[in-house]
């Protein structure tokens, strides 16, 4: 058989060859959208690479950028690997400190940001040495010129390039980009991909039970490109030549409902509390997504009423999938086997409500404290590990694999996986509480908060507990002008959890603290929340005690 090596740029050569004229739609930061084609990415691509080249670029030099979803953003995912150089993909969201470090520790040589975000680097770049230059994605601006000297753009260096320069001839297993991890705990790490592993992702993972996109679909990733190559979905989006629909910078509800209708979105992708604020929009607008099919759901837990209100009162089936930075992301994906279609319609939804099963290429197992192997019974929950074509094995510029002694990646969370494989995740490791010694699942706290139609998000953390170490307690955003209290909260839980699992509070908050990936940030919560049982457990002991004193005397 032949033998080619698995490249980036021959992706998208394919998608400009095959599906020239298939139309990318791009939000501008600006306002406004424009329409453009896997041929002029494509094109644009091979120009934006061999442009940087020109400028002194090598293979193998990062090169970062600071970007919403959109047109440029696309074509630099292309054209910097295709180029043999690594395309950074910078979170806009972290704090400037967060950023430096990040930038110094990748050693990024060039860096493209999007207008907005000129003052905030302009104030940054001398401490960021090893930047040689910037780019502006947009044409030339005399505002954001005189902000930082010698700055460049995007549309300019798309000029001087060469639509026709070859890419660079590359092992696959040379690198083709980096992205960090959001470092809730020390300092963010990075994960650096292959042209080999974003291939067999872009294809493996979009298997008919997997991402399911085909060249008859419009996607929208919702996910940022910032955060894990959105989730492959571009890559996969060239390999079969999908419209793609890319949301810009606005990300609320209403943008995103007025997006699917008028673009006819049939698949989209993005994490749970994106959809949470869909699912208000539609109602609030009356707009009607008939065009979705799917939407892909992950990040954090799918909670099932969301998924059941979609299906609904919306014709829209969410499906769920799990996957970390460090899995590229995508590990399980949830679709039904044979066998399923036999069972009970509640069977099938509980199956379907879970994080899925492998796709072929990725391997899971769960293991106990001390690293023994556990059953796969469905009911068993142990520490989950992966292997697989796409799962890290030595973060960026550190010497030691990132693996167990055998050859794993330790995830960080807890699941069960029953005997096909179907696993479901229980908690993060660091999050679940632990109560007298058992485990409760913020998870299911969480699941059964946001099915209350009251509700508009929760989350479930722990709480410092002199007698039982840990309580639960639920941080919750009502829905606008609700009435919601307390006790009518805590009665909710009655019959739907064992007594010893229901929360002992809930505290209203006006918004949930999200990270930068739209993630509910837990360490905030608990921070700001982990002490409220203390003082009046404390109190409540001390009563016991002294009545029991009282009884004995
Ligand atoms: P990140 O690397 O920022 O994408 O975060 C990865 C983490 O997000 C995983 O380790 C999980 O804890 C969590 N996560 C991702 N997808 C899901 C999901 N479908 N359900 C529950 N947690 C998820």
């Amino acid at each position: 058989m032949m033998h080619q090596p698995l490249s980036i740029g021959a992706l998208i050569d394919h998608a400009a060859r095959y599906h020239a004229d298939t139309e990318i739609v791009s939000a501008l930061t600006e306002g406004g959208f424009e329409r453009t084609s896997w041929g002029q990415v494509g094109a644009n691509a091979h120009r934006v690479g061999s442009a940087l080249r020109a400028r002194g670029m090598e293979p193998g030099d990062r090169i970062g950028t600071l970007a919403w979803n959109n047109r440029r953003h696309l074509e630099l995912y292309f054209g910097v690997p295709g180029m043999g150089m690594v395309c950074h993909t910078l979170n806009p969201r972290l704090a400037p400190d967060q950023l430096v470090y990040i930038v110094n520790h990748a050693s990024d040589r060039m860096l493209f940001i999007e207008k907005t975000f000129v003052p905030v680097i302009a104030g940054l770049r001398d401490q960021m040495p090893s930047i040689r230059g910037i780019v502006m994605l947009g044409a030339r601006d005399d505002e954001a010129a005189a902000a930082i000297p010698g700055l460049l753009f995007h549309d300019e260096l798309l000029a001087e390039g060469d639509a026709t320069a070859p890419w660079e001839a590359l092992d696959e297993n040379a690198p083709s980009s980096l992205c960090y991890t959001s470092g809730t705990t020390g300092n963010p790490k990075g994960v650096l991909y292959s042209h080999r592993s974003t291939i067999f992702h872009a294809v493996f993972a979009n298997n008919p039970d997997g991402l399911a996109i085909s060249g008859a679909d419009s996607v929208m990733p919702v996910v940022p490109m910032f955060h894990v190559n959105a989730w492959g979905i571009p890559y996969a989006a060239a390999a079969v030549g999908s419209r793609l629909i890319l949301p810009g910078p606005r990300l609320d509800g209403e943008s995103l409902a007025h997006l699917i209708v008028d673009e006819k979105v049939t698949v989209a992708a993005g994490v749970p509390t994106i959809w949470l604020g869909l699912l208000n929009a539609l109602e609030t607008t009356g707009l009607k997504p008939e065009s979705l099919r799917r939407t892909i759901v992950g990040g954090s837990a799918m909670p099932p009423s969301m998924r059941a209100a979609f299906r609904d009162r919306h014709g829209v089936e969410l499906v769920q999938a799990w996957g970390m930075t460090e899995t590229s992301p995508l590990a399980t994906m949830n679709a039904p086997l044979a066998k399923h279609r036999a069972l009970p319609f509640e069977e099938q939804d509980r199956i379907a409500n879970g994080q899925g099963r492998p796709v072929f290429g990725v391997e899971l197992r769960i293991v106990d404290s001390e690293g023994r192997v556990l059953p796969e019974d469905g009911v068993t929950e142990g520490e989950l590990q992966v292997r697989g074509h796409w799962i890290v094995h030595t973060y960026f510029g550190q010497e030691k694999p990132a693996l167990t002694y055998d050859g794993w990646f330790d995830t960080g969370d807890i699941s069960t996986i029953d005997p096909d494989g179907y696993m479901v995740i229980r908690d993060r490791s660091k999050d679940i509480i632990k109560s007298g010694g058992e485990w409760i699942s913020t998870v299911d706290l969480e699941n059964i908060a946001v099915s209350h139609p009251k509700v508009a998000n929760a989350a479930a953390i722990a709480a410092r507990h002199p007698k039982w170490d840990e309580r639960p307690v639920i941080c919750c955003q009502k829905r606008p002008q609700s009435d919601l209290t307390e006790e009518e909260l805590l009665a909710f839980y009655d019959g739907k959890v064992p007594r010893w699992q229901k929360p002992d509070r809930v505290v209203f908050v006006d918004t949930l603290p999200l990270g930068a990936t739209g993630k509910v940030v837990k360490a905030t919560l608990r921070q700001e929340h982990g002490n409220v049982l203390w003082d009046d457990a404390v109190a409540e002991i001390e009563a016991e005690k002294a009545a029991s004193g009282t009884s004995e005397a």
